[in-house]
């Protein structure tokens, strides 16, 4: 079985990398995630999301 597409239960999981880490919607219609506090979108590739940021300074 794959291992690599993650169920869309865990994508709505998903927070936003950015310090105040607001939860993401995802919308099926653009496959994408999208932020509720900035509305940065995230994409997602074959049912990764890809949670990049321009610059990355996580410090977690
Ligand atoms: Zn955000």
């Amino acid at each position: 079985m794959p291992a690599t597409a993650p169920k869309p239960v865990l994508l709505e999981l998903l927070r936003c990398p950015e310090p105040h880490h607001a939860p993401l919607s995802f919308d099926r219609e653009t496959n994408a995630l999208t932020c509720s506090e900035c509305a940065k979108v995230f994409r997602v590739e074959d049912g990764i999301p890809v949670m990049l940021l321009d610059g990355a300074g996580d410090q977690d």
